[in-house]
């Protein structure tokens, strides 16, 4: 399979769903709606183990409320995680490959179905299903991945250490695109982008930061730095914020839009804000289903390629973001 096939595809994609694609939202979130208890480090993983049936309906939910592309329920998932609970790098690997064919086997039945029977009113693309890699510190489960403070111990020796194995795995079971989530600063940008590179990934990326303070990296980073060091790379095909509070996210695609030419992904929180030490969600200035509508059709006028939710939107967040976003492409098209 070339390169050039799998970013068309992207592409395509982008273009199918009207100048915007719309990326699914909260996973764990929609997970414990269900009465899933992930409270626990290995998070939305511990469903791969637990609960493989209820991803896959998560992954049905975000479908139906349109999504043209699904983030797969490892982000929290890693091969040393699984080996603290016992687990052998066998029944890691396998876990970390379910986590892709779960998602690919929602698309394909979702996609079955509405080939089967096509709505008025509805416009759905056969979804791509990204593999998510959460950053170090998701791992780490001690809220680093929102201060970007790692340590003197962490070089980029070690942080590629840590990734390498599990993107081997991820790539190997087959999805559309990896999603780097939650880099929260320049060095594990630069592992990230030295591995694919040294591994020779031919699934296109994108490579998404979260940001505390709406201007640079949670490390205090400037994200000119991060991004000239991804704009030298080929294989990463969108950058973006994930997991930032909205009201950020207008500036910061209108900074990311000077700092490089590759396409802008942004998937916010619902504003909530996160403590990472008592991993509970602190009471704040929350965007509701209606805010998030109005702020999509900003943000894709401001440049955005890829719009979605993280932590605390739900299907119902991506359906208003699916339904203002492709308006235009449903009375075009009338499909
Ligand atoms: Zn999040």
């Amino acid at each position: 399979m070339g390169k050039e096939k799998e970013t068309a595809s992207l592409e395509d994609l982008i273009e199918k769903a009207g100048g915007c694609a719309v990326v699914d939202g909260g996973f764990a979130t929609q997970l414990e709606r269900h009465g899933a208890v992930i409270n626990d480090p290995l998070w939305s993983a511990l469903c791969l183990i637990k609960d493989p049936d209820l991803i896959k309906r998560v992954h049905l939910e975000y479908l139906e409320a349109g999504a043209d592309i699904l983030v797969t329920s490892s982000y929290q998932a890693t091969l040393p995680g699984f080996l603290s609970r016992g687990l052998s790098i066998e029944e890691g690997e396998s876990l970390l490959e379910k986590s892709v064919k779960l998602a690919v086997e929602a698309r394909d039945s979702f996609w079955d179905s509405v080939q089967r029977t096509p709505g008025p009113g509805h416009c759905y693309n056969r979804a791509l299903v990204a593999a998510s890699i959460g950053s170090y510190g998701a791992y780490l489960a001690d809220g680093s991945e929102y201060s970007g403070c790692y340590g003197p111990d962490v070089n980029l020796d070690k942080l590629k250490d840590f990734h390498r194995r599990r993107l081997q795995v991820l790539v190997e079971a087959g999805p559309d695109l990896l999603a780097f989530e939650t880099i929260p600063n320049k060095i594990e940008a630069q592992a990230c982008v030295e591995l694919l590179e040294e591994e020779n990934i031919q699934v296109p990326s994108w490579i998404c930061f979260s940001s505390v303070d709406g201007e640079n990296a949670p490390s205090g980073e400037r994200f000119k730095e991060c991004l000239d060091i991804i704009n030298e790379s080929n294989k990463v095909h969108a950058v973006g914020i994930n997991c930032a509070p909205p009201q950020f996210i207008e500036a910061l695609i209108s900074k990311f839009k000077e700092l490089t030419k590759k396409a802008i992904v942004v998937y916010p929180n619902s504003g909530e804000v996160w403590d990472g030490r008592a991993k509970r969600w602190l009471p704040s200035k929350c965007f509701g289903d209606d805010k998030f509508e109005l702020f999509a059709t900003r943000w894709r006028d401001a440049g955005a390629k890829l719009v979605g939710g993280c932590c605390r939107t739900t299907p119902s967040t991506i359906q208003a973001i699916s339904k203002v976003l492709k308006r235009k492409v449903v009375s075009k098209e009338d499909c």
